[in-house]
């Protein structure tokens, strides 16, 4: 039927609803918006201000009647309207066609953990953005779906999608997921590692986005044959004033090693909750990262040395999931095992 009465049907659409960034593929178009995760909301008239790249400039400068927020900033959908204009936007400025008499197929990815309830608001917002199917599905699991890795078949696949908010790993087989866990060390938990560790160290007060900003300039999970180095500024806790430090990767490594510790725990632990026969595919075949902090340098050798597994960071790690919601859309009936939504229901369209 979408063959023959094509040109009735809006172009469909797979969402990464990502904690930190969204991102919209249009299908026979490609990826058509990377947008950060966030909204700012005027409280005075309760009306959206901005949303997504619009509001990012917002963060740590708005006013106290603009409300800036991540509303997945922990995984979990801390604010369910805010939600829903964020999906709506992305929906309607993706180009879907109004004009036409059936909407889009909406496939979102959501971070692992969220409720039924949660998903059920994503369900909600997607329709009332005028979607005619919905499916919602784990990152983690689109991921992998994205990077054609053989989730269907009956072997072991692990995955880690190191976010913003959450890092989600799942180990997947036979068109399930066999464990999946969702961990809050993640890029922003390194971000305020980052900070605390110069605060503690250099008596220096700096914002989440300095500490990112360096992060992504000098961070380093191991020692680096060229070490580096880079001026931040920020408020002297004595004085007030402003004061410039140099901050070095080995500070950096510094600051981030509890964390580090305490994922490596945690994946110690899916692991060891894996059925064996699972875990020696796992072994053979390694795992699979994706997400942005896959690209924190040193962290795939990191993870080889301290699980003794093989670790491969998928092509183009930060559109995976997005990649992966967009092949459902194509045939969602082949993934109906990975909806997390119960009453997803597969048109015969
Ligand atoms: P989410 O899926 O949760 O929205 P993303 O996969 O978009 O998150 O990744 C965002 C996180 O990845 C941020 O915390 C960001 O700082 C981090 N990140 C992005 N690029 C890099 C990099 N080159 N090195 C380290 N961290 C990175
Ligand atoms: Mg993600």
């Amino acid at each position: 039927m979408a063959e023959r009465f094509g040109n009735l049907f809006s172009h469909d659409i797979g969402i990464d609803l990502g904690t930190a960034n969204t991102l919209v593929y249009v299908r026979g178009r490609g990826i058509m918006l990377t947008e950060p995760s966030i909204v700012a909301v005027n409280e005075k008239t309760n009306r959206v201000v901005a949303v997504g790249r619009d509001a990012k400039p917002m963060l740590g400068k708005a006013p106290p009647h603009i409300r800036v927020v991540r509303p997945l900033s922990h995984g979990v959908i801390s604010d369910f309207e805010v939600t829903e204009e964020l999906l709506s936007y992305l929906i309607n400025k993706a180009h879907n066609d109004r004009s036409k008499l059936f909407g889009p197929r909406v496939v979102v990815g959501v971070p692992t953990g969220v409720t039924n309830v949660e998903s059920r608001a994503v369900r909600d917002a997607a329709a009332a953005a005028g979607a005619r199917e919905v499916y919602i599905v784990e990152e983690a699991v689109a991921g992998a779906i994205g990077a054609k890795l053989p989730i269907q078949e009956p072997v072991g696949t692990m995955v880690l999608d190191i976010g913003g908010g959450t890092t989600d790993i799942a180990v997947l087989s036979l068109s399930g997921v066999v464990s999946s866990v969702s961990s809050q060390v993640a890029g922003d938990r390194f971000n305020d590692n980052i900070s605390e560790f110069v605060r503690s160290e250099f008596q220096l007060a700096i914002g989440e986005r300095t500490a990112e900003e360096a992060k992504l300039a000098i961070g380093a999970v191991l020692p680096l044959a060229t070490p580096l180095e880079r001026a931040i500024r920020g408020r002297d806790l004595a004085t007030g004033l402003p004061r410039e430090i140099l901050l070095t990767d080995s500070h950096i490594r510094e600051a981030l090693g509890p964390s580090l510790d305490t994922l490596m725990e945690q994946l110690k632990q899916v692991i060891e909750r894996t059925p064996p026969e699972l875990l020696s595919d796992i072994l053979e075949r390694g795992v699979f990262i994706f997400g942005g902090g896959a690209l924190l340098r040193g962290l795939p050798r990191l993870l080889e040395k301290m699980l003794g597994v093989p670790v491969h960071i998928v092509q183009d790690p930060l559109t995976a999931v997005v990649r992966g919601t967009g092949i459902i859309t194509e045939d969602p009936k082949r993934f109906r095992d990975f909806f997390i939504d119960e009453d997803a229901v597969i048109s015969e369209t």
